[in-house]
């Protein structure tokens, strides 16, 4: 009996995985240091192929409550440098190499992603050398980088997966910002990344199967005392602003991730306030981490935190 459940584990995954796009929400939050939302990270699933974008804090830790091995991942796309999409990497490198990763990471992202990743290394270079001798004798390849710095188009094509950067527009100092559009085979996903309303993720998004976008809401009464607070919101994408989104695009689910909610809003009135004005009854939910979508001929979520 044991022995039949552990086949059936093993060929599970792989009947499975066979035309599932599935997106894992792994931080669903900001720089704000919260147990609960460590900040953006998610990982596309689709087919056998396994895509990480941004490795916020943790990402590495989420990685594991799922049981996915972090050897396994070899492709990391930054939406932007700000340290809370980024913070993860060190751990997601060195870690998935003491895991056995085998094969160069490649990694794609903005203009100084470059620097930022050889930075990184560098600091590391003393680790790198004592577990490249005895008695570890971990393998050079696995340490490798390949590192792309993107601009809009595809950056990234396999047999079955197509990922397109999308210009957004983050403000705030930075320059270069990304949102991602993913394609397999007839299914596509969208991720927002830091930005305020864009149109150019507007037109990318139009009709796509599952969108990730994030949002940041206050009370009103916060946003018109606090010139702070308003900067804020001119960072990033009010409800209001996602109801357009969500009408302009025809995004057939919507996942609000990137959870920024001030002065004691809820995400109920927040839910509240963009649903009111959808011109279709589409579904709109917030992400938590370890948040599973999963799309085959409809759209399932459910929590991959094998840890509870
Ligand atoms: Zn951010
Ligand atoms: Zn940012």
């Amino acid at each position: 009996m044991r022995l039949f459940l552990f086949l059936i584990l093993l060929i599970t995954p792989f009947t499975l995985s066979a035309e599932v796009l599935r997106v894992v929400i792994l931080g669903s939050g900001t720089p704000r240091l919260d147990i609960d939302r460590f900040s953006q990270s998610i990982l596309v699933e689709a087919g056998d192929e396994r895509l990480l974008f941004d490795t916020g804090r943790g990402a590495a830790i989420r990685l594991s409550q799922m049981n996915v091995n972090l050897s396994s991942i070899n492709h990391i796309f930054f939406t932007h440098l700000h340290s809370d999409h980024i913070v993860g990497f060190p751990d997601v490198l060195m870690t998935g190499w003491v895991y056995q990763r085998e094969k160069t990471l490649n990694i794609f992202g903005p203009s100084g992603t470059k620097k930022f990743v050889e930075n990184i290394k560098s600091a590391f270079n003393e680790d790198i050398k004592i577990r490249l001798e005895k008695p570890e004798e971990l393998k050079m390849p696995g340490i490798k980088t390949s590192v792309k710095e993107i601009t809009d188009g595809l950056v990234y094509k396999s047999k079955n997966v197509e990922v397109h950067a999308i210009s957004v527009d983050h403000g705030g100092g930075v320059e270069h910002a990304y949102g991602y559009k993913i394609n397999y085979k007839d299914k596509s996903v969208v991720i927002s990344g830091d930005t305020n309303y864009s149109e150019e993720l507007v037109n990318a998004a139009n009709d796509v199967d599952i969108l990730i976008h994030e949002i940041a809401a206050a009370p009103l009464s916060l946003i018109n005392k606090s010139e702070k607070v308003r900067g804020i919101m001119n960072y990033h994408t009010t409800p209001e602003e996602l109801t357009k989104i969500i009408n302009q695009t025809k995004a057939k689910f919507t996942v609000l991730n990137h959870v920024l909610l001030l002065g004691g809003i809820t995400e109920d009135k927040v839910l509240k306030l963009i649903k009111t004005n959808l011109d279709k009854d589409t579904e709109v939910m917030f992400g938590y981490d370890l948040l599973a979508i999963e799309l085959t001929d409809r759209i399932n979520t459910y929590s991959v935190d094998y840890t509870k």
